[in-house]
């Protein structure tokens, strides 16, 4: 018998269109709160995006009454916490959130100080620490990589312990998510192999998983077709519509399937480089894919060579280690046509990570929460030597 209990839940609505993030006034109508605190990546102030979106919001009568804008990639408790101060200072009822994966986990994480008050370290990091709904957010994510406008996930980098801080509840996913890709043409072509290669980590993980069950997997596998085939489009031409939807679209899907499916030993290497070496995420995710799946093979072969074909590996003739194989070939293909594209790093000394630090990568890799649900357990000497590989 494959599964016999799983449960599905998604309290986000979600919409996609282009051009939609500048008119979703039917949606604003449906929501309680009026005045909304905008949260964005600093560069949507400079291109006059932000200016589009708070227009639209206005003529749809909503009060946008300030403009968070000091979102660092792989954001800080800091900053979270000085989100949270402004929009109680401008007297907001909600948020809005224009930007990438740091943006969008500022805000929700900010969302929950705003709403309940409180230390957001002592009293909510960790797992189902938030007692009661949050204010509205509304998330327009503007990277095709992390999913995190419908996951119940924010990451948040501490400096005090210098460690990555996950917050997980199912009251963080965000009221609404708007999909345009309109503004996603302008990721510059490395950010968008990058995230590309977050969103496929996501739906393999997602489809290796533990925790995995039919609706993450039918959501996986719809989304890694998806990334294969646009992936390499949207990085060459990043004008292309149909490429920057459809890998929104995934993203999206990748985002669901992990958020209940939760991912593995990739993810749980990436925090930890994340942290202690400050890759960004989908880089570290994209270095790892290959050796993570590795690291899984034996345990994992069959369901890697259901995913062969998806990654666009012909299977026919090839027995199931083989084809499991063909997975990881496919992947490392796909890393290859990258850095030829646009110069993604495949290695950990391309990233800036330093020998030293490799100890303690695969040290906090086993304590973190993603190894739990890794198909295989994640120890310490066997993960290490995977390190070293990938470095
Ligand atoms: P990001 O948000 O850090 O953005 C990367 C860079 O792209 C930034 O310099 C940003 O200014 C720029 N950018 C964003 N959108 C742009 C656009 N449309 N045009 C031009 N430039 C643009 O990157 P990300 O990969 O989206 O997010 C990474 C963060 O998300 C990490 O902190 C990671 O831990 C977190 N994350 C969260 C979840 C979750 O479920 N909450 C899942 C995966 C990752």
């Amino acid at each position: 018998m494959g599964c016999e209990f799983y449960q599905f839940f998604l309290n986000t609505k979600v919409l996609f269109q282009p051009g939609i993030s500048r008119d979703f006034s039917n949606e604003l109508a449906q929501l309680s709160a009026r005045r909304f605190l905008l949260v964005c990546d600093p560069f949507f102030v400079q291109s006059g995006v932000a200016d589009a979106i708070r227009a639209g919001m206005e003529a749809g009568g909503a009060a946008v009454v300030g403009c968070f804008h000091d979102v660092p990639p792989n954001s800080e408790v800091e900053v979270v916490r000085a989100c949270a101060r402004m929009a109680v200072e401008t007297g907001a009822e909600g948020m809005v959130v224009l930007g990438g994966g740091s943006a969008m986990d500022t805000a929700k994480a900010a969302n929950i100080v705003f709403s309940l008050g409180g230390d957001l370290v002592a009293d909510y990091s960790g797992s189902q620490t938030i007692p009661r709904a949050l204010k509205p957010l509304i998330a327009i994510p503007t990277t095709a990589g992390t999913g995190s406008e419908v996951t119940s996930a924010a990451v948040i980098f501490d400096q005090a312990s210098q460690r990555k801080l996950s917050f997980n509840d199912a009251f963080l996913r965000p009221q609404l998510a708007l999909l345009d890709p309109e503004l996603t043409l302008s990721v510059p072509p490395k950010a968008t192999a990058m995230t590309g290669m977050d969103a496929l980590t996501h739906a393999i993980e997602a489809y290796t998983s533990v925790q995995k069950n039919p609706m993450s997997d039918a959501l996986a596998a719809q989304a890694i077709p998806k990334i294969t085939r646009f992936l390499p489009v949207a990085v060459a031409r990043g004008d292309d519509l149909e490429a920057r939807s459809e890998l929104l679209i995934a993203s999206n899907m990748a985002g669901i399937a992990f958020d209940h499916a939760m991912v593995g030993v990739v993810h749980a290497m990436s925090h930890a480089t994340g942290g202690i070496a400050h890759v960004p995420h989908g880089l570290a995710n994209s270095i790892f894919l290959p050796f993570g799946m590795e690291y899984n093979l034996e345990i994992a072969a069959d369901r890697y060579a259901e995913i062969a074909p998806l990654l666009g590996m012909k299977t026919s003739g090839l027995d199931g280690p083989a084809a499991a194989r063909a997975a990881i070939q496919a992947v490392r293909e796909l890393r290859a046509g990258l850095k030829q594209a646009c110069g993604l790093p495949d290695r950990l000394r391309e990233a800036g990570v330093q020998e030293g630090q490799l100890d303690e990568i695969a040290q906090t890799a086993v304590e973190d929460g993603a190894s739990f649900f890794n198909p295989r357990e994640v120890a310490y000497e066997e993960v290490l030597a995977k390190i070293r590989e990938a470095y």
